[in-house]
């Protein structure tokens, strides 16, 4: 079995590759590592091998481990659902939230965001599959969300995110990729702000999402392994 190092020198080949492929600069894409289910010696393994950005899923395994790991200089990226019982945690422990769908979730983390920490950069999810995925504000309603959101004064809007339903079709997948650019750049017409972060494209996937234009991947087992269990 290959170990963690070796899988991010895959992963980072992998990326490579896809931008190069369609000429796009060595670093325009950052690898998110995601880390939810792995414990923190896991997260200290691939910090050591170079990567500096971590997403998580759940709120409280992800405060356990940077309980633990305190004394590493780790990027955190909240990337799972959001429940608004949780959101001082989220504004206070991470300096990225890519899942925010819901404009009072917005507002929430932006109040509870300690004024001493810089702005929370967040991406809006969109619902970019239709009606089988529930989580994302559906495509129509994200500009009148993206206005109200980059209003607030504690959360910088940074970009968009989607989480396209899994399947064999590729030419259905780099669709659902390439509406997320599509609204990225009508929001940047309507907003003036930059909106450079496009979260898309996981461990299967990622070639096609960053052909079509992701910034960041958000990759799991293709670096740590099939996850085995369900995280806490
Ligand atoms: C788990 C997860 C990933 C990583 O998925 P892999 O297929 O393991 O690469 C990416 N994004 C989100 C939102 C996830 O929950």
């Amino acid at each position: 079995m290959p170990g963690i190092a070796e899988n991010l020198r895959t992963v980072s080949t992998r990326i490579e590759a896809a931008g190069r492929k369609c000429g796009r600069h060595h670093n325009a894409v950052r690898l998110l590592a995601v880390s939810k289910t792995w414990p923190a010696a896991a997260v200290r393994e691939a910090h050591a091998a170079g990567q500096v950005a971590f997403g998580e899923n759940y709120v409280q395994e992800a405060i356990d481990k940077m309980a633990e790991l305190g004394d590493l200089p780790i990027e955190w990226h909240f990337i799972g659902p959001i429940q608004s019982n949780k959101t001082r945690l989220i504004a206070n422990h991470f300096a990225w939230v890519h899942s925010v769908d819901r404009l009072k979730i917005a507002q929430r983390l932006s109040e509870q965001r300690d004024v001493h920490l810089p702005p929370l950069r967040i991406c809006l999810q969109v619902n970019v599959s239709g009606e089988e995925s529930k989580s994302g504000v559906a495509p129509d309603e994200l500009p009148a969300l993206a206005q109200a959101v980059a209003a607030l004064p504690r959360i910088e809007l940074a970009g968009l995110m989607c989480i396209p339903e899994p399947g064999p079709d590729e030419a259905r997948l780099r669709g659902r990729f390439r509406q997320l650019v599509e609204l990225r750049d009508d929001l940047r017409a309507m907003t003036g702000l930059p909106l450079d972060m496009l979260s898309m494209g996981m461990s299967d996937d990622l070639e096609l999402a960053i052909e079509e234009g992701s910034t960041m991947v958000r990759v799991g087992s293709a670096i740590f392994g099939t996850r085995v269990r369900q995280a806490v």
